[in-house]
């Protein structure tokens, strides 16, 4: 038995895989990402040459949760919980390249005074993307900002805090859907101080540029 119908057989023992597959690692991804195109036919997984010499529990729960994207399903297995604690852990051992003096700037005022400076200093970069304000990867442990908070420190900072939250609070898990906003998460943005007054900003913001809307992942 390959990985694939491994994992596949775990996660639904009643069925038999239907689908033509392929696995494929990859050098063009960035660390430990990973991807699953799809066909009703057909399934193609692409993993980064990171994954290539990981335990192969920790693979399947790859696949896995893969798989409950594809199906549409939300089953928990031992594997997919042994590959979150995985994708937790990454930010020890990624490789720390990549920085900026006005985000390192940013990043240790607000860890001094909402995070007791515990947090370690991750990748930093601007982004250009065009709807994200900005976004934590746990794969790379990499904040990345959008380049339109540059003028403005107060509304760069109210997003690297929201950064740093994912950063500490990491995600909960069950099955098809990580939670990456719960409940402490909220509440602690909401105790940010002027917040309310800041999310308005930061929409007409992204009103200005025309985005479609704002998403801050
Ligand atoms: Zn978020």
């Amino acid at each position: 038995m390959d990985i694939i119908q491994e994992s596949f057989a775990q996660l639904y023992p009643e069925k038999a895989l239907q689908h033509q597959y392929l696995v494929k690692y990859s050098g063009r991804f960035k660390d430990f990402n990973a991807q699953v195109r799809y066909t009703p036919q057909r399934l193609e997984f692409r993993l980064s040459r990171k994954w290539r010499p990981i335990s192969k529990d920790i693979q399947i729960g790859l696949i896995q949760e893969l798989l409950n994207k594809v199906f549409r399903t939300n089953v928990r297995t031992t594997n997919i919980d042994v590959y979150n604690i995985f994708i937790k852990k990454l930010h020890l051992v990624a490789p720390k390249t990549k920085s900026d003096p006005l985000l390192s700037a940013s990043f240790r005022r607000l860890n001094g005074q909402f995070f007791a400076d515990l947090l370690e200093e991750p990748n930093m970069v601007w982004g250009n993307g065009i709807r994200k304000l900005g976004s934590y990867e746990y794969q790379t442990d990499t904040i990345t900002i959008a380049e339109s908070l540059r003028g403005s420190q107060e509304l760069l900072d109210y997003v690297m805090h929201h950064e740093m939250l994912h950063k500490q609070l990491k995600f909960s898990s069950n099955g098809r859907r990580a939670c990456h906003h719960n409940a402490e998460f909220k509440r602690r943005e909401r105790a940010y101080p002027h917040a309310q007054q800041l999310e308005r900003q930061l929409q007409s913001v992204v009103r200005r540029r025309r985005w479609m809307r704002m998403l801050v992942g």
